[in-house]
């Protein structure tokens, strides 16, 4: 949609927000205006407690420490109200190859030169055999597999959350009524617009109850009852490159010490995830339904877990993609409503708080312009592009041919853009990082690396060092890693302690 669109709005100052839906998005959006706009604004969350929220969603990315801290929200409170647990990366097992695992870790690995990342000593390092894993040199990686963990002055140790996705909900609508955000129970039963069908003026509740707004933000999930069924922006399907569209989730008991990272387990049609919280452990099998139905599918993820079942298994369909537009007229869609992306890499949650600081920086107090919403749009697009090809780079770069679904995975066409990343890799170790872009450079070395891309090159400068001075620089890193990871505390006890805290 251009500036000369027909469904550009004449300025009219925004001052009722109506935010339909109260999943993780609807609170997440209702805690964040109402702390910064609150005292301009007339919010109210219309929720149904007849249609349930996803209820999935419990791995994060350090992120979430972010918008935490923009909003005060206290760490230990939060921890303590979702149940949550430390997150410093994900463990991918069987992805590269069976029984062939590896760590993408939040953090630095080594030390970069000005001309060459850390990559290229490494490289020298291990074609001369004075290098050990890749991974060696990252401390939250190092620390992830010790199972330990530790807040670390200057920010030394980056992380994320795992935790309760019912609870954080309740823990964001707490926050949010106290600085005024009017909660309304009741299921939207129709929606109306303008004449031209292009402006959302009120939505119809069940009771009768009609809720006007100026502004309407669209967080009722998969179903996308305002940008989706009333304004009818179309959905971009990417099926193409991401062929899981099911999932079945389950919640089981724990069975020992939480581990400090997300696991993801690869299986013959898809991936298991593993998600360790405070109180029970989140589970769930996604997969490609062309290659598995649903009941082998169950069957699958109940024969793979550790610990009593405590919930029924539930299956969620989904459709990868992304709207078109996730703002249109005077509809912003927030969350599962403006589409999805599977949950290898925790990403989803962190595109609601996009959306939201997005929003936040481009608020139309003053009426919304046409160029504005072009300009939301053409961000959330390209950020969204990149995560989607990260994606698709874990299912893409893989040896596993044992199955119908990996090598569906492996021989398909990827979009240019990742191609061009996949081949800079592949014949010069280089990765560079476009502003904005969520993944930095580590990230995509080492879910590279880890998916077994080899480099045929790597930067000169690295072949400059000699064997002595090398091996120093690398052992270095090593063992100043090594010794932090030895004086932390296991993650459990810390965990314990953190929350213990009033
Ligand atoms: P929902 O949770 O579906 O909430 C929708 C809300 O709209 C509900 O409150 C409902 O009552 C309301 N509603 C709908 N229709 C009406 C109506 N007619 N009237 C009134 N109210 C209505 N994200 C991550 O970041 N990390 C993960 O590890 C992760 N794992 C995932 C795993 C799976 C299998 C899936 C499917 C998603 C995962 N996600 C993950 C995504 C994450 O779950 C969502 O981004 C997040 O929960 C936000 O969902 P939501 O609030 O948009 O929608």
């Amino acid at each position: 949609m251009r500036a000369d669109d027909p469904t550009a709005t004449a300025a009219k100052p925004i001052r009722r927000v109506v935010i339909a839906g109260g999943g993780t998005a609807g609170w997440m959006v209702a805690a964040a205006l109402s702390k910064t706009l609150g005292k301009l604004l007339d919010i109210k969350l219309v929720e149904s407690d007849e249609i349930s929220t996803v209820g999935v969603g419990e791995a994060t990315i350090p992120t979430l420490v972010t918008f935490h801290r923009l909003l005060d929200i206290n760490e230990q409170e939060f921890m303590a109200a979702t149940q949550a647990t430390f997150k410093l990366g994900i463990s991918f097992e069987n992805w590269r190859d069976v029984d062939r695992d590896y760590i993408h870790s939040f953090g630095v690995t080594g030390k970069d030169h000005w001309t060459a990342g850390f990559q290229h000593f490494w490289l020298e390092g291990h074609e001369r055999g004075l290098a050990s894993d890749y991974g060696d040199y990252c401390l939250e990686l190092r620390a992830a597999r010790a199972d330990r963990f530790a807040h670390l002055p200057r920010g030394g140790m980056n992380y994320a959350f795992h935790m309760d996705a019912g609870l954080y909900a309740r823990f964001l609508r707490r926050f949010s009524e106290g600085f005024g955000v009017q909660r309304v129970e009741g299921k939207i039963v129709s929606v109306q617009t303008d004449d031209s069908g292009t402006q959302i003026r009120s939505l119809r509740l069940e009771s009768g109850v009609e809720l006007e707004g100026d502004l309407f933000i669209d967080c009722t999930g998969f179903r996308a009852l305002l940008i989706g069924q009333t304004l009818g922006v179309e959905y971009e399907d990417w099926s193409q490159w991401l062929h899981c569209d099911r999932a079945v989730a389950v919640q089981t008991a724990s069975v020992g010490p939480a581990v400090p990272y997300t696991r993801s387990i690869a299986r013959d049609a898809g991936w298991q995830w593993r998600i360790p919280l405070q109180h029970r452990v989140g589970n769930g099998l996604v997969y490609s339904s062309r290659h598995l139905n649903d009941e082998t599918a169950t069957r699958t993820l109940l024969g793979n877990l550790e610990g009593e079942v405590l919930t029924p298994p539930r299956v969620i369909r989904f459709q990868p993609g992304q709207r078109r537009q996730t703002w249109r007229g005077n509809c912003v869609a927030i969350g599962l409503a403006s589409g999805f992306l599977e949950p290898i890499e925790s990403t989803s949650i962190h595109l609601i708080q996009r959306g939201i600081v997005r929003l936040m920086q481009m608020f139309p107090a003053a009426g919304i312009n046409q160029v504005d919403v072009d300009e939301y749009n053409q961000q959330t697009r390209a950020e969204i592009e990149h995560i989607r090809d990260f994606i698709i780079l874990h299912y893409h770069v893989t040896d596993r041919q044992d199955t119908a679904f990996w090598r569906g995975c492996r021989e398909m066409d990827v979009p240019a853009s990742l191609r061009h990343r996949i081949d800079l890799f592949r014949e010069s170790a280089r990765v560079f990082r476009i502003p904005n872009e969520l993944f930095a450079e580590n990230s995509w070395i080492q879910v590279m690396l880890g998916q077994g891309i080899v480099p045929r090159q790597h930067h000169p400068v690295a072949e400059l060092m000699g064997d002595a001075e090398l091996s120093s620089f690398l052992g270095g890193i090593r063992s100043g890693i090594e010794k932090t990871v030895r004086q932390l505390p296991s993650h459990q006890a810390y965990v314990e302690q953190y929350c213990r805290r009033p």
